[in-house]
């Protein structure tokens, strides 16, 4: 049942605010840099991922110039000695919040809430995550994308996925001509993915993922609920990744999940390329708040979340309105069952990628991802593998592998500085001592600062946003 709530979490997480700080805007000439990082242990996250100790890293012109060879003579030293080097880290399954209109569609009419896409992306870049994959997104994300791009925003790299969905929501699909027809639409918009959803039937599942293969989008998303009691029919050629694992429990909701489901589903996975989204942070987060919203209130994290998601986190919190024990013991089937599913998985050679589902209330952009690699590396992931499926997988799966995903020469400079080795204990990656965005450097001060920036702006707003006067904003 907690999906169901998703299409009413999705515009709630949607939902900003324009503020007028004055932001920082990187220069061209800035980003055009060239640092040396000396004496860092580097873990590449290639194939072999041997790790070069003592390493002297040369960036230039937002890419990696060269390891280990000759320093230019005006580069910025960054110094390495006893921190480790990773590939920016990548989350595959966000919602970002964005400009919305709370109101009526007239024409000429804009959004009436705005957000600050600076505010909006911060959390991602100081937790080192470089790459976001946007699982519900809309025109305002190519907006956000472009502001990034133009140097007004340091922020990720946006992957945009076009969600089709049947049943009688707006712009749902009925026909496979429909399904046909919204996928090339969503091609001319420019949409590089396409993510199936919850009420598609059989006729339009199979429709729009054979018309994103003709037109060569990559398809994430739901198992339709129309697959129960047949689920190996949704392993269709080109349906390449699910969103969650929590996908496959809702095709069992009603029997006892066993080790045996779990394995059927890695086989059904294997056998048709399909890729995991396990995330397992937003049923533990939605599992905490059923029980209670001192989960919510005691995050250290809730200070970086806009006004008025907290005002609906807190004040207007379906989860929480739904509390039962037998949710709660539902709940916690789940989050069982979804740790023997990354077992199986795993076992079956089933390529996993990290994601959060951050929009979620209680699942907060950037720090949530720390949390789900931790939660993958207690399933039974080594933190190699955890590494791996936040890194170079992932960049696979979106087809930027070249651009993106491991320390080498000639990629993107893309890389998160840590104080600890990861690869001895995955929290370590939350031991951030800088980032390196596109080329962009910020260090630990630097990202404190931005921190702080939004934290006090949220602290100075906090009444001034309730999610039950939204549609007067
Ligand atoms: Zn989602």
């Amino acid at each position: 049942m907690t999906r169901n709530f998703l299409p009413f979490l999705l515009i709630a997480f949607t939902i900003f605010f324009s503020c007028n700080k004055n932001k920082s805007v990187i220069s061209k000439t800035e980003n055009e840099e060239t640092y040396v990082i000396k004496n860092v242990n580097i873990i590449p996250m290639t194939e072999n991922n041997e790790v070069i100790e003592n390493a002297t890293v040369v960036i230039h012109n937002k890419k990696i110039h060269s390891i280990n060879d000759t320093i230019p003579t005006e580069a910025k030293t960054i110094d390495g000695t006893g921190k480790w080097l990773i590939p920016g880290l990548i989350d595959m399954h966000v919602h970002t919040n964005a400009d919305l209109n709370f109101r009526e569609n007239k024409p000429t009419q804009s959004a009436t809430f705005f957000m600050d896409t600076q505010d909006v992306m911060t959390t991602h870049v100081a937790n080192g995550v470089t790459t976001i994959f946007d699982l519900g997104a809309r025109v305002e994300h190519f907006g956000q994308r472009n502001e990034i791009a133009k140097g007004k925003v340091i922020g990720p790299r946006m992957a945009l996925a076009r969600l089709i969905n049947g049943g009688n929501g707006r712009g749902s699909v009925h026909t496979a001509s429909d399904a046909r027809q919204a996928v090339r639409s969503a091609k001319e918009e420019g949409y590089n993915f396409i993510k199936v959803y919850s009420s598609l039937n059989i006729e339009t599942f199979n429709a729009t993922v054979d018309e994103a293969k003709k037109q060569g989008l990559n398809v994430v998303g739901h198992i339709p609920d129309v697959f129960k009691g047949q689920t190996e029919k949704v392993f269709v050629r080109h349906f390449g990744l699910v969103a969650h694992a929590e996908e496959f429990s809702k095709q069992i909701r009603n029997q006892e999940k066993t080790e045996k489901d779990a394995k059927a589903f890695a086989q059904m996975s294997k056998d048709n390329d399909t890729w995991l989204i396990p995330n397992l942070i937003a049923i533990v987060k939605i599992r905490d708040q059923v029980q209670s919203l001192d989960s919510i209130r005691s995050m250290k994290s809730l200070k970086y979340v806009h006004p008025l998601l907290r005002d609906k986190w807190l004040n207007s919190n379906n989860y929480n309105k739904h509390s039962s024990t037998e949710f709660i013991n539902y709940l916690d089937s789940l989050i069982t069952f979804h740790k023997q599913m990354v077992v199986a998985f795993k076992d079956a050679g089933v390529p996993m990628v990290v994601g959060t589902d951050a929009g979620v209330s209680g699942v907060v952009t950037g720090f949530a991802l720390h949390d789900e690699m931790q939660l993958l590396s207690e399933a039974g992931l080594t933190n190699e593998e955890v590494l791996v499926s936040a890194t170079r997988l992932p960049a696979e799966w979106l087809e930027i592998n070249e651009l993106v995903g491991t320390v080498k020469e000639g990629k993107f400079a893309d890389l998160v500085l840590l104080d600890a080795n990861p690869l001895e204990n995955i929290e370590n990656t939350r031991k951030i001592s800088g980032v390196f965005v596109n080329g962009t450097w910020l260090d630990k001060e630097q990202i404190d600062k931005m921190l702080s920036d939004l934290a006090d702006w949220n602290a100075k707003n906090i009444d001034n946003f309730k999610w039950s006067k939204r549609r007067e904003y």
